[in-house]
């Protein structure tokens, strides 16, 4: 469910892009760089959890592991993302 949730939000973010431009897909763009990492962290994580003592023994696991990690920082924290989220969505009832 949560790979689904992923990968259709990153085709929302395609579409929107390509719809309405950069400025146009800045809710789909910054919810991406949330969930992605996130989802890619909840997976590993369950794969190493699966495997039991071989799962973090694994190294392309503990790689995935650390590039998840990495990848809730490097384009930004999480926090910053939401934040733009929040702000958009408030903006429309203002
Ligand atoms: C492997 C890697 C590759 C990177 N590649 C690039 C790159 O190619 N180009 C580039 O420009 N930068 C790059 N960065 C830098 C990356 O964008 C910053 O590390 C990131 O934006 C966080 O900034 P900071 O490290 O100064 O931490 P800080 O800004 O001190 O943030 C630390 C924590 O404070 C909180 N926080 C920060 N700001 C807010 C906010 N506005 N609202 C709420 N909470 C907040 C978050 O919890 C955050 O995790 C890379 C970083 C890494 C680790």
């Amino acid at each position: 469910m949560a790979i689904d949730q992923a990968r259709l939000l990153t085709l929302k973010a395609a579409w929107a892009l390509d719809k309405h431009g950069v400025f146009g897909a800045l809710t789909e763009v910054s919810a991406i760089k949330v969930i992605a990492p996130n989802v890619l962290q909840m997976v590993v994580d369950a794969a190493i959890q699966i495997h039991g003592g071989e799962g973090v023994s694994d190294p392309e696991l503990s790689m995935l592991m650390a590039m998840a990690r990495v990848l809730r920082l490097a384009d930004g924290p999480d926090e910053v993302h939401r934040g733009v989220v929040a702000r958009l969505e408030i903006k429309k009832y203002v």
